[in-house]
């Protein structure tokens, strides 16, 4: 049998237990995998005094495969975003987040099957920011008067949204060669390049020579950001795989999240050509954090794209098939989906004893 070393990050909120309920559920399947948990989030913050401590990292560099629970992000100040630090550090430039109805999650779509492809390393998410105020943000201001590039009031915060050639390319490439390996007809690549002719225009430039090359094995359109929405609202059985620049790539899935029943339930990977971290797309929900009532679905199927990639294709099959059917059956579900399905939270398991439910289909 195969051993596998995973670096598990437990995270802040929500994170550990959820982590918790994943680790037993995976264990139960019988893959053989060695956890090696390492920590990263906020809460360390007193003790280590870094959100990430650079053994996290490493221990991420040395077994190329983690997964991990949301980590707390403070909102407009203090340190930076710890999962864009983990992206950028390991150039992990591919956001995967697979979109699929589920049965009893009450979810207003019932027949979605889509994957975003997000560019993860570039856009406003570079980090290129300059402060209201600071002498950077008033040259910056000054400079963009002297040169004509256009007016900018001069008590603005800026933060600067640049895309490459270099990371357009190969997030496009890479959603292509998903599509095919993965039996996937139509690629959309999303932009709103009417407005931004530089950023967004290139991105589409570069989509538009990459999908060229892939014309005879698939479809390739384009769409503007805007129209997209409300055509996924709409029409969602247009889309397949869909292929953004970061911000529009991280709000899409999260209204996609919604048409499949919410956060709770939708699962995602970062990936570089080394390394892969795979997490949920929902945040460490600090309201619930303690209480053992979080649904950890989107952590489960966070740990499906974990089996797959590592080759444990059967052992994912088999969690993904416990998890439909106990949602299925509508009994033993957390308080989120109990909510959505009958408009009450009565008879909502807990966090473990969901966990439980999934290990007794197995
Ligand atoms: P959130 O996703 O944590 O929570 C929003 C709401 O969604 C919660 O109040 C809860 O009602 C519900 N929810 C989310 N996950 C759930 C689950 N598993 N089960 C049941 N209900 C669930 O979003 P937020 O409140 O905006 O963010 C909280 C923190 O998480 C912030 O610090 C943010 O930066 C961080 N965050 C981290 C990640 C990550 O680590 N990948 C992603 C998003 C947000």
């Amino acid at each position: 049998m195969n051993r596998h070393t995973v670096t598990l990050i437990p995270g802040d909120g929500i994170g550990p237990e959820i982590t918790e309920a994943m680790r037993r559920v995976v264990d139960a399947t019988g893959v053989s995998i060695t956890w090696e948990v390492a920590h990263a989030g906020a809460a360390l913050m007193e003790t280590e005094k870094t959100p990430l401590p650079a053994a996290t990292v490493e221990s991420i560099r040395t077994n190329k495969v983690a997964i991990k629970g949301p980590v707390t992000t403070p909102v407009g100040s203090g340190f930076r975003s710890i999962n864009v630090q983990l992206r950028k550090e390991l150039d992990l430039f591919v956001n995967l987040r697979p979109v699929f109805s589920l049965p009893g999650t009450g979810a207003r779509y019932t027949d979605i099957d889509l994957v975003i492809v997000r560019e993860n390393t570039e856009d406003l998410y570079a980090g290129v920011e300059f402060e209201e105020g600071t002498s950077q943000a008033l040259e910056l201001v000054k400079f963009c008067e002297k040169t004509g590039a256009g007016f900018v009031r001069r008590d603005s915060g800026i933060s600067l949204k640049a895309i490459s050639e270099t990371g357009s390319r190969r997030i496009v490439e890479w959603a292509c060669e998903y599509a095919e390996a993965n039996g996937r007809k139509k690629v959309t690549a999303v932009h709103k390049a009417n407005i931004l002719k530089y950023s967004d225009g290139l991105f589409l430039r570069v989509a538009r020579e990459v999908g060229e090359r892939y014309a005879d094995r698939l479809e390739f359109e384009d769409r503007i950001v805007d129209a997209c929405c409300m055509g996924l609202v709409m029409r969602p059985e247009e889309f397949d795989v869909l292929v953004l620049p970061n911000l529009y790539g991280d709000i899409i899935s999260d209204l996609c999240a919604g048409m499949i029943g919410g956060l709770g339930i939708a699962p995602g990977a970062n990936i570089g050509a080394d390394c892969a971290i795979f997490e949920p797309v929902h945040g460490s929900a600090p309201k619930h954090a303690g209480k053992n009532v979080a649904n950890p679905t989107a952590e489960l199927l966070s740990a499906v794209l974990m089996l797959r990639h590592l080759g444990e294709s059967e052992a994912a099959g088999r969690i993904l098939n416990a998890i439909k059917q106990v949602l299925a059956e509508g009994v033993s579900v957390t308080y989120d989906i109990k909510r959505v399905t009958t408009g009450s939270t009565e008879g909502s398991v807990s966090t473990s004893e969901y966990a439980d439910a999934i290990i007794a289909c197995l």
